[in-house]
């Protein structure tokens, strides 16, 4: 999902186990996993599945899979990618995190079953290190949005989010992730950028794996980059580690969830499940803010977002704001994608001008 591997990998590594990291999504992976998958289930299910069976092939013996608690299919897929290899001939063993279990409890348990290390005070370090490199990725991601839409050199502000993503993949401590975070600071601080230029501003939502997952969303965020478009995406990883994960005492503001729960309770009065009550909060917030409009990520058959999409219509005629809902699958193909991208970046920007005269 995404760069969260940069999170899970440092920690493996830190615990000393000898671990795969399957290769990035790719048209192999969402094939390899529909082809073994039925044909409704979600997008992200399928791709799961294909990053499973892309690391046994390169070698991994175990996987480690997440039972979630919720209203959404999520709580069903570890079940069914476990019967879906068995049923392959693979003999893989399966590292339940059982979310249903106890949320930290389960996560401690699932690093020393996966990586045999039993010393309590090397696990604790490795899920301290995890906890901080997803805050600093969201961070660092929102640093990158604020370049990209404004560089002079197309290609300029991607190159250093490479070097930045490298710098903390190789930290291997909270203060070393922290220093790889100034430092890669400091490098888009010497890039050259349109500071004065006027940047559309737009927010990203939807169910959470498509909005972090590149592959999965089309590179919706480097390609609304390429429109000078600051993005700010509002489902991240880090609003669940830092309402779930981190202990009570460290919860000083306002989760994002809480936040957009009330928001959304004019449009829905209770959670469906997914992320669903977190895309109507943030498109009510963009209205309020007045951002310029919203990007809502759905994957096909994701009964949560089904639900938030049809009520998408409310909040933009209550709260005047321009929303696109973007479904994606296996048959989303990029030029049409792009098209819509584009014609939603043309209308936004038209409407903020027209605002602008009137004012
Ligand atoms: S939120 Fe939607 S896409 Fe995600 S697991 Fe649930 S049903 Fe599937």
């Amino acid at each position: 999902m995404g760069n969260t591997y940069i999170a899970l990998a440092s920690a493996f590594r830190l615990l000393g186990a000898d671990f795969v990291v399957p290769p990035y999504s790719t048209k192999r992976t969402l094939n390899l996993g529909s082809k073994h998958s039925p044909e409704v289930v979600c997008l992200p299910y399928k791709l799961v599945l294909g990053n499973y069976l892309e690391a046994i092939e390169a070698g991994a013996d175990a996987v480690l899979m997440i039972d979630s608690p919720g209203t959404c299919r999520l709580g069903q897929y570890s079940d069914m990618a476990r019967n879906a290899i068995r049923d392959m001939g693979y003999d893989t063993k399966f590292i339940n995190l059982d979310l249903y279990k106890g949320k930290v409890f389960e996560l401690y348990n699932g690093f020393r079953e996966a990586t045999g290390n039993n010393n309590p005070v090397d696990i604790i370090r490795a899920i301290e290190l995890v906890l901080v490199k997803i805050d600093l990725l969201d961070e660092l991601d929102n640093v990158y949005s604020y370049y990209r839409a404004r560089e002079q050199k197309k290609g300029s502000a991607k190159r250093i989010q490479t070097k930045a993503l490298k710098l903390l993949d190789e930290a291997m401590t909270p203060g070393e992730s922290r220093k790889a975070l100034k430092k890669s600071v400091e490098l888009f601080l010497g890039l050259a950028i349109n500071e004065h230029k006027p940047v559309l501003n737009v927010d990203l939502t939807g169910e959470i794996y498509v909005v972090i997952d590149q592959f999965s969303n089309m590179d919706v965020e480097n390609e609304l980059g390429r429109l000078g478009v600051q993005v700010h995406r509002k489902i991240n990883l880090s609003n669940w580690t830092n309402a779930f994960l981190k202990p009570v005492l460290f919860k000083l503001e306002e989760t994002h969830g809480e936040k957009v729960k009330k928001l959304a309770r004019d449009f829905i009065k209770r959670d469906v499940g997914g992320d669903a009550l977190e895309s109507i909060g943030d498109a009510v917030n963009a209205g309020n803010n007045k951002t310029d409009g919203v990007i809502h990520l759905l994957p096909f058959t994701c009964m949560p977002e089904i639900i938030s999409q049809n009520i998408m219509h409310n909040v933009t005629k209550a709260n005047n704001i321009p929303v696109l809902s973007l479904v994606m699958d296996e048959f989303t193909g990029k030029a049409g994608f792009v098209t819509r991208l584009e014609a939603f970046v043309d209308l936004i920007e038209r409407r903020r001008e027209l605002l602008l005269n009137n004012c």
